[in-house]
């Protein structure tokens, strides 16, 4: 049966989706990970289209999203999701809800544009720091009530880098859309 949730292992850049979501910085600029692969597999229209954005737009907030044309990459569409820095303390709850706010405004710029197959990676996870189970509790959970909402779009692939967080999705995703037959 076709699955709108899945996880795969492997490289975002990879996918011919309709838009992969970049782990992307306020400032738009490409840093290491996984915005930087996306970035030299994308080729410099890429940094081209962000800077235009970023001087028509200014900064784009954490927990906000930008779309962006693909240039080398397999996909149509590059969304730039900007997710927080993670803090432990007082600060916690916010980050939270900011990551989930990445998610989900990441996916109404996909239905806003008509995008059916979207391919995320573990936002926040990596140099901002997000505890990876509870950042993939708030990336499967937001997708999850989107999508009951939201019939276009067909297929959200959650992308994992490593066999760490591969195990991590797919714990997860057993647990958090146990029942949800319509949606795995
Ligand atoms: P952030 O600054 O939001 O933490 P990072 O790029 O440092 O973003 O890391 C986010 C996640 O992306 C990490 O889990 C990292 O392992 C993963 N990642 C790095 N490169 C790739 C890639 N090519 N494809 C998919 N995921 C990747």
């Amino acid at each position: 049966m076709h699955k709108r949730i899945m996880m795969i292992k492997g490289d975002i850049t990879h996918l011919p989706v309709d838009a992969i979501v970049n782990a992307a910085r306020t400032s738009l600029r490409s840093g290491g990970g996984v915005s930087g692969a996306i970035h030299r597999a994308a080729g410099p229209k890429l940094k081209k289209l962000c800077q235009q954005q970023r001087h028509q737009q200014g900064a784009c907030p954490t927990g906000h999203a930008v779309i962006t044309d693909a240039g080398n990459l397999p996909s149509r569409k590059v969304i730039h999701a900007v997710g927080p820095v993670w803090r432990w303390g007082w600060r916690a709850t916010l980050k939270q809800s900011q990551l989930a706010s990445a998610y989900q405004n990441s996916l109404l710029l996909a239905v806003e544009h008509g995008l059916q197959t979207i391919a995320f990676p573990a936002i926040s996870t990596g140099h901002y720091h997000f505890p990876r189970l509870l950042a993939a509790r708030i990336a499967i959970t937001t997708v999850r009530d989107f999508l009951k909402s939201n019939p276009v779009i067909s297929q959200v692939i959650f992308v994992c880098f490593s066999e760490r967080d591969a195990a991590i999705y797919q714990t997860s995703l057993d647990f958090y859309l146990k029942g949800e037959d319509d949606l795995c």
